[in-house]
Order: C-alpha cells, then sequence, then structure tokens
C-alpha cells in the first residue's frame, strides 16, 4: 500500500473513492496512456525545469534526492536538528502512512519559512491547499511552520531577465493555516478510506464527469449515461439521481428538459441521429471557393522568445484547404514558423496572402477568431487586413451543435468525437503527432533545440505539418458528409 500523497488526500476530500483508486495505484488505462503523451512529458519536464530554477535563487541550499523516502526522511530530520542549514529544498516527512516533500524550507529565527514552487502565473485556492497539505503533514512531525507562501512565475518575466525575475512570492500563510487546521479534521478518515482493502462506495455527482477515472469507476459498462446530457445542471442532475435514473434512455418522458436535453434523449432512446431541417440550408451560406483552416499554438511558463510574456499562447502553425464546392478540394496551403524565432508575423503575412480576399473560411471552434484578432492587435499595420478575415468567418462545430446530434456523439462535438462517427473511413491513428498538445509539445520542443539531428528536427516538422493538415482535412470531409445527410 502506497503512502498517502498530497494528490491522494486532495482527491480523497472531495471523492473517498478517487482517493482510494489513486493511493491503491488500480490499472489505470486511461492515465497510463496520458502519461506516454509528448505533452505530459513537456508538462513535467517544463515543472521540473522551474523547480530547479526555483532552487538557483538559494545557493547555499540543500537538495535532498535521496534514493528512497525513508532515507530523505532521515536526512531531512538531521538538516532540520542543524542550525547551520539555512535552507533546504524537497525536505521530506514520512508519517503515519502520510507523506510529503516541501520544495523549499528557509529557517527564520523561529520557526521555518514554507514555499510550494508552482509552474502556474495565476494564484488559485487548489494550490494554497496544495501548500496547507504539507504544513499540515510537517505541524504533525512536529516542525514548526511560522509562515508559507506559493512561488509562482511571474507575468513580469522576460526571456534574458535573471531567475530571480522568474518568480513571484506571494504570501499565504493566513489562508494556507486555516486549510491546514480544516484538513487535519479528516486525517483518520482520508487514511481509512484510502488504506481500505475495497473501494469506497462510489458516489456520483456532478463533478464525476470531470473525472479522469469516471470510465473506470461510475461510467464503466453503461453507454448513455446521465452525465452527457448537455447543460445538465445541478438541480435536474439532483432530481434525476433521486429518481435513480442512470442512462439516458430511462429518463422518464415527463422529466423536465431543454429542448436540446429533449432532442438528446430522444436520439438515444430512438438510436437515430437527429438532424435539424435548418442544416442543409445553414450549410449552403458557404461562399466558395472556401478555406478550412486550422490553427496549432503553444504556451509555455518561460517564454521561447524575447518580449514575450510567460504562457504567452502563440499561433505556430497552420493548414489551409481550399474548396471550390462541398468536398472539392483545390488546394493545400500550410505554413509552419521557424522555431528558432518569433515568427508570428511572417505567419500573419503568409495567411493573409493564402486566405485571399473572397470566400467562406470555415474552422472548427471560435479559437481561429480569437487567434487572428490576436494577430490583429499584435501587429496594428496589419489588422485592416485581418480583422475582414473574421467576418468572413463559418463555425462547423455551432452549425452541428444547432443541427445536428448523433447517439454516438455521447454528449460531446468534438472533431475527435464527430469525426469517427461521420467519417468513419478517416482517423489520426496513422499519425505520429495526434492531438493538439502533443503538437504544441513537439513544437517547444523544436524551438528550445531538443531534437538534434537533422533528420529528427525535419520528421517532426513533418509529422506537425500532417497532423495540422488531417485537422482541415477532417473538416472538408464532415463538411461533405453532413451536407449529404438524410
Ligand atoms: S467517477 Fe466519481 S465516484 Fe468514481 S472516482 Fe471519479 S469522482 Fe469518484
Amino acid at each position: 500500500m502506497k503512502n498517502v500523497s498530497k494528490n491522494v488526500f486532495l482527491n480523497a476530500l472531495v471523492c473517498p473513492s478517487l482517493g482510494w483508486l489513486l493511493r491503491s495505484g488500480e490499472p489505470i488505462e486511461q492515465l497510463s496512456e496520458e502519461a506516454q503523451s509528448l505533452a505530459v512529458q513537456f508538462r513535467i519536464e517544463q515543472g521540473t525545469e522551474i523547480g530547479r530554477r526555483a532552487r538557483q535563487l538559494y545557493p547555499n541550499g540543500i537538495l535532498l534526492d535521496e534514493k528512497t523516502l525513508s532515507l530523505a526522511a532521515e536526512k531531512t530530520a538531521t538538516l532540520l536538528a542543524d542550525k547551520r542549514q539555512a535552507v533546504i529544498f524537497e525536505a521530506t516527512f514520512l508519517i503515519n502512512g502520510y507523506v510529503t516533500r516541501a520544495d523549499i524550507l528557509r529557517r527564520k529565527k523561529k520557526g521555518w519559512h514554507l514555499v510550494e514552487v508552482k509552474s502556474s502565473a495565476n494564484d488559485k485556492p487548489e494550490l494554497v491547499d496544495e501548500l496547507a497539505y504539507t504544513w499540515m503533514i510537517m505541524m504533525r512531525a512536529g516542525v514548526e511552520i511560522s509562515s508559507a507562501a506559493l512561488m509562482l512565475i511571474s507575468k513580469e518575466f522576460r526571456l534574458g531577465m535573471p531567475d530571480e525575475a522568474l518568480f513571484v512570492e506571494v504570501d499565504h500563510t493566513d489562508d494556507a493555516l486555516a486549510r491546514v487546521l480544516e484538513f487535519a479534521n479528516y486525517w483518520n478518515d482520508v487514511l481509512k478510506q484510502t488504506g481500505a482493502k475495497t473501494m469506497p462506495e462510489p458516489e456520483l455527482r456532478l463533478a464525476c464527469k470531470k473525472c479522469p477515472l469516471f470510465v473506470e469507476c461510475l461510467g464503466k459498462g453503461i453507454n448513455n449515461h446521465i452525465l452527457e446530457i448537455p447543460r445538465l445542471s445541478q438541480k435536474k442532475f439532483d432530481s434525476l439521481k433521486e429518481l435513480g435514473v442512470v442512462c439516458i434512455e430511462d429518463i422518464p418522458a415527463t422529466f423536465e428538459l431543454t429542448d436540446n436535453q429533449a432532442m438528446v434523449r430522444a436520439c438515444v432512446v430512438k438510436e437515430q441521429p437527429w438532424v435539424s431541417s435548418q442544416l442543409r440550408e445553414t450549410l449552403d451560406t458557404v461562399i466558395w471557393p472556401a478555406f478550412y483552416l486550422d490553427f496549432e499554438t503553444t504556451m509555455t511558463a518561460i517564454p521561447l522568445y524575447p518580449e514575450m510574456a510567460p504562457y504567452t499562447q502563440i499561433p505556430t502553425q497552420y493548414s489551409i484547404h481550399k474548396c471550390s464546392g462541398v468536398g472539392k478540394v483545390m488546394e493545400h496551403k500550410e505554413f509552419l514558423c521557424d522555431p528558432s524565432k518569433d515568427s508570428r508575423r511572417e505567419l500573419a503575412e503568409n495567411l493573409i496572402k493564402d486566405l485571399e480576399r473572397r470566400g467562406s473560411i470555415l474552422t472548427y471552434s471560435t479559437f481561429e477568431k480569437t487567434t487572428i484578432n490576436n494577430l490583429a492587435q499584435l501587429y496594428p499595420d496589419l489588422s485592416d487586413r485581418l480583422e475582414p478575415l473574421t467576418e468572413r468567418l463559418v463555425d462547423l462545430l455551432a452549425i452541428i451543435r444547432q443541427n445536428f446530434y448523433h447517439p454516438d456523439f455521447h454528449g460531446s462535438a468534438s472533431v475527435k468525437v464527430t469525426l469517427p462517427v461521420i467519417v468513419p473511413d478517416m482517423s489520426y491513428d496513422d499519425l505520429e503527432i495526434a492531438d493538439g498538445d502533443s503538437a504544441s509539445a513537439a513544437f517547444a520542443y523544436l524551438a528550445l533545440g531538443r531534437y538534434h539531428s537533422k533528420a529528427e528536427i525535419e520528421a517532426v516538422k513533418k509529422n506537425l505539418l500532417e497532423y495540422c493538415a488531417r485537422d482541415t482535412l477532417a473538416m472538408v470531409k464532415l463538411h461533405d458528409r453532413l451536407h449529404a445527410w438524410e
């Protein structure tokens, strides 16, 4: 049995079953698949780099990197007792089945200053909870904390500045202590529940919809769960729960639903898609030749280029399929930024050229509109050519949401869900890069010079281009099949 960690404890407070699953380390396919993705790898590496830079601010600090937790805990005890040691990194505390590591401990005249280093630029209550968790364990271990703070990424940081400028320390002594005292009430319960031989009886709640283990837990074996109902309110959820309804098809006909929710129920019950009478008409408003557009972007804590704030979302590439009519591809155009420099201007200029002056621009979401508007703001001299592009946009996602539903959508209209249903002969399975987060990470790795051989760099660029091109081709096919849908 693993020790209770921060992740286990904080999740167990929300759902004891989730805490149990995380502590027992039950095989969780979904998570292990995700763990291998480039995006997760990048996120972990970014966190590690931020931790490393934070430690550099205290040259006299000592890092505990012992192989086992018990060795680290032993060494921690020795260092805490040694008055000459002013700063400790990753001090480890193991107590009654609980474990924590304190990112930075600074000795004060009285007690210690506890710092939790975060890759976030935003101060959020959940981060204070993480700080409070470590404080709670240390309090149990008899270590006095006199102040506590979060070390966050400073939005003022720019490339080339010293590491001091990368961080901003935000004091959370009072609110973290308040949470420590609250958390202490759950010490025994969490230990008992998460350490039980069998999983505590899971209780369905609205939050289960976002639970990464839903499919392993309450969603297991259920095809049309009520959590798939769009915009299900807490009130309606509670009523359905009270009625004992778990599947959409079991919702009583008399139960009050919005038009959209009732349509989803009808589709599930009849096992048939719903097509609005306006679908064809709406699709026919497209002005040809039309351009199917998709952007990829990246966003990093430590900016990739000068004069850029942390977590600036930058477009890195686009793909455009130009069509003369529904499903009739005339041309494919694409652009991939030069990762060695900030190439947003070149991207914007090429975009203006490639989208020409007339014709609808089809997208899947409003993200492209936001990206074009951001470029117009960034380059005012291009704004009179960028802004008109947004007037030509047609959002396929909005059209699908308003005019089409298939029981196999299971409440989602994301292209990764709608494509296999509407265009079953097309997929992303053959691609090396097959999701936006991985594309974002791959570009960041290119910019950071993490691929060394020319062949490797070219392969990654090719994979990025293929992925983005697949997105716009998917839109072309979606449009085509929807148009032909009877
Ligand atoms: S699906 Fe719900 S009950 Fe199950 S672990 Fe997740 S949050 Fe808990």
